[in-house]
């Protein structure tokens, strides 16, 4: 089995708090792998820690069969074929969908080669008909669609999404799953999923990680992991904190 990422013994600390301790994981290649764990696990960390937003204190990160320089930023990331999503979406709101997507492009294409992949981004996100509305007037669902949209633009082979589904109506949630099975069956891309509804990781997911306490605390088939008692145990503590 292939894999697009392995991560092996990543750490990071901030002052006293251990975000991230000594975690090793693996994504297949194709897979959408579940992250999940109580609030304050470290599950957005290691979506830092992998995008470069933050250097390793230690570890190493494996991209597709070649490590990662301790050093190497965001931009670089993205061109290897890494995308995220962020668990609040900030488009440039006074432009129209249209335009945000074009811009982003015309970093990468031609005028003529920019609206081109906008069109068809638009079209794949299910953004073309709301092509000329202003990003801020969006619904919430349509605005982290657009977050994705963006992401596209540099054709990743991967991408990290941080609870998309959060704030979301059971139907919006289908058309949003749908969209993430697209993403992973028609054009390839494997995917890491963070999410709180486990209902959407039992679907989508191939296998799945729990953290716990910047741990790793079990590995598997979602189903199974979902039924063991320390995961259970794990949820039911954090909810007696909050
Ligand atoms: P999750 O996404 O699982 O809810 P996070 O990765 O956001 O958890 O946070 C893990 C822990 O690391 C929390 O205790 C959080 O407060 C802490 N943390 C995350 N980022 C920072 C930061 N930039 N500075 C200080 N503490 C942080
Ligand atoms: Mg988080």
């Amino acid at each position: 089995m292939e894999n697009i990422l392995e991560a092996k013994d990543i750490s990071i600390s901030f002052g006293g708090v251990k975000a991230v301790q000594h975690l090793s994981f693996d994504i297949h290649k194709g897979e959408i792998l579940g992250l999940i764990g109580p609030n304050g696990s470290g599950k957005s960390t290691v979506v830092n820690l992998i995008s470069g937003v933050y250097p390793l204190d230690t570890g190493k990160i494996i991209f597709d069969g070649q490590e990662i320089p301790h050093d190497e930023g965001i931009a670089a990331r993205a061109r290897r074929g890494m995308g995220r999503t962020f668990q609040t979406p900030k488009p440039f709101s006074a432009l129209s969908v249209y335009e945000n997507v074009y811009i982003t492009a015309l970093q990468k294409h031609d005028p003529k080669g920019a609206h081109e992949m906008t069109e068809k981004i638009l079209k794949e996100t299910e953004l073309i008909n709301l092509a000329e509305m202003q990003s801020a007037k969006l619904p919430i669902e349509k605005r982290k669609w657009l977050d994705l949209a963006r992401i596209l633009v540099n054709e990743p082979k991967f991408i990290m999404l941080d609870e998309v589904l959060a704030g979301l109506n059971p139907s919006e949630m289908e058309s949003s799953l749908a969209l993430i099975r697209y993403l992973n069956q028609k054009l390839g891309v494997s995917l890491l999923f963070i999410e709180h509804v486990m209902k959407a990781v039992l679907q989508i997911c191939t296998r799945c990680v729990v953290m716990e306490e910047g741990k790793l605390l079990a590995e598997g088939d979602p189903a199974e992991v979902l039924s063991r008692k320390e995961v259970i145990a794990a949820y039911l503590g954090s909810e007696e904190e909050e």
